[in-house]
């Protein structure tokens, strides 16, 4: 009988232990490998699936070659208009994908050192499903 998925290696993926340390640059590189996985980590536009795009480094944003359109890490997702660094995000997610009995908002907001009002909305973000996940549409 193999181990049950929480215990396996493949259950571990984003932890708070490798995340915390993470510079802004290193964040920003997860989270991009994270949201494009499907081709391989890098960067494509959602909206026309188009995989050439040009990289603006400075800015931490592509331009599709196909529309032309810009998208950042973050365009089509609920973090699209997001306020804080990308590395709270990223940790916000790790935090509530390894509570596996769940957690409070509260609790959240200590974790991440911010006010309840917005542990609250995060946790509505990442908890709550949403017909804009996989869609680009900014
Ligand atoms: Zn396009």
């Amino acid at each position: 009988m193999s181990e049950h998925f929480l215990l396996s290696t493949n259950a571990h993926t984003l932890s708070l232990k490798s995340i915390m340390p993470m510079s802004d640059d290193e964040a920003h590189a997860k989270f991009e490998a994270i949201r494009f996985a499907e081709n391989g980590g890098a960067a494509f536009y959602r909206s026309c699936e188009c995989t050439k795009v040009y990289t603006y480094r400075a800015h931490k944003i592509w331009k599709c070659a196909a529309c032309l359109r810009q998208f950042s890490v973050t365009s089509g997702t609920k973090f699209a208009s997001r306020k804080l660094p990308i590395r709270d995000y990223l940790a916000a997610i790790a935090i509530f994908v390894n509570a596996v009995k769940g957690i409070s908002a509260l609790q959240r907001g200590r974790d991440l050192d911010v006010r309840y009002k917005m542990a609250f909305v995060l946790a509505r973000k990442i908890a709550k499903p949403s017909a804009r996940i996989g869609t680009a549409s900014s």
